[in-house]
């Protein structure tokens, strides 16, 4: 039997929609969920990432700012900023894009938006209550990964769920999250031994180190639920996941490709955090 592909973009599509729907409930009653996003500087790529979250918040009803600043801001400034966006109560989301110019500390940025209106779920208050329980906006690309593996009929708890990678955006906060859905959780990383022995121990992987087509079929459990988070662009321009996908497919039970797979559930989790973040500040 051939591996199921997971279908990112259908079921973003999903989430979306039912995102629009509540949306449109809320403004019913005169709220209007708001989502303010900063870029510095004029990396191609971000303004790519930036625009498409714009275009989204239309597609969805939302109030959007794109505040596009120049790369010489100075910290201070951002500061301001961010300072201002958390007082306006307009405001639902406070998204910085990231990576900032070297000379601002990203940290002190994340840290300065309120765990409110924090919906990359990126700041150390928000991680801690990942960690602890607590209700919490959860960071996009992991919460993302849950839906998709819920939502294309896979059981999470009892399984095994092995997460190569260990990074704060990707690697901790899914394992962390796999492990309140109630799986089993063994996270890798570079300093793994026998990593082919532990990850073919998986009944979910995810894959999430940035090196292209790393994960071949040594690594997959027959039947394993595999996510790949990997997003990388090879010589000949085409992108390609951490996973190598064709040498995986026959051996899995369940795959994301690249692209279409996780990437898409970034931005539909963004919208749905902003949502939830309206409704908590309106206490409904
Ligand atoms: P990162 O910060 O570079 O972290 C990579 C992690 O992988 C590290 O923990 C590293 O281990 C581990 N690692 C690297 N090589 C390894 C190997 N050969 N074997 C085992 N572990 C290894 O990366 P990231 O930000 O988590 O991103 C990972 C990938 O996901 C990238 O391709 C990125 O573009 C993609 N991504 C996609 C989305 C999306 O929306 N689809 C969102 C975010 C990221 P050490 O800790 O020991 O160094």
């Amino acid at each position: 039997m051939s591996a199921q592909v997971i279908d990112g973009k259908r079921i973003a599509g999903e989430v979306r929609s039912e995102v629009k729907l509540e949306a449109e409930k809320l403004r019913a009653s005169g709220i209007v969920p708001g989502l303010a996003v900063i870029l510095v500087g004029d990396d191609p790529a971000s303004a790519v990432y930036v625009g498409s979250k714009e275009k989204t918040c239309a597609e969805m009803g939302f109030h959007s700012e794109v505040h596009r600043l120049p790369g010489r801001t100075t910290q201070e400034e951002l500061l301001e900023l961010v300072g201002q966006l958390n007082r306006n109560e307009l405001i639902h989301g406070i998204l910085v894009q990231l990576p900032l110019p070297p000379h601002i500390a990203e940290k002190a940025v994340i840290d300065a938006i309120s765990v409110e209106k924090d919906v990359d779920g990126f700041s150390p208050q928000s991680t801690g209550n990942l960690v602890i329980g607590d209700e919490s906006l959860l960071p996009c690309t992991p919460a993302g990964i849950i839906e998709l593996i819920k939502r294309s009929g896979h059981e999470i708890a009892g399984k095994h769920a092995v997460v190569i990678g260990r990074s704060n955006i990707v690697g901790k906060p899914v394992a962390m999250l796999l492990l309140r859905e109630n799986a089993t959780v063994t996270v890798c990383h570079s300093r793994t031994e026998n990593l082919e022995a532990i990850a073919s121990t998986a009944d979910i992987l995810v894959v999430a180190i940035g090196k292209p087509k790393a994960i071949g079929p040594g690594c997959i459990k027959p039947g394993a639920v595999v996510i790949d988070v990997g997003v990388n662009r090879l010589d000949n321009g085409k992108l390609a996941g951490d996973v190598d996908y064709e040498a995986c497919l026959p051996a899995a039970g369940a795959v994301t490709p690249v692209p279409g797979g996780v990437g898409p559930m970034t931005i539909a989790m963004l919208m749905h955090n902003t949502l939830k973040a309206a409704r908590r500040a309106a206490g409904v």
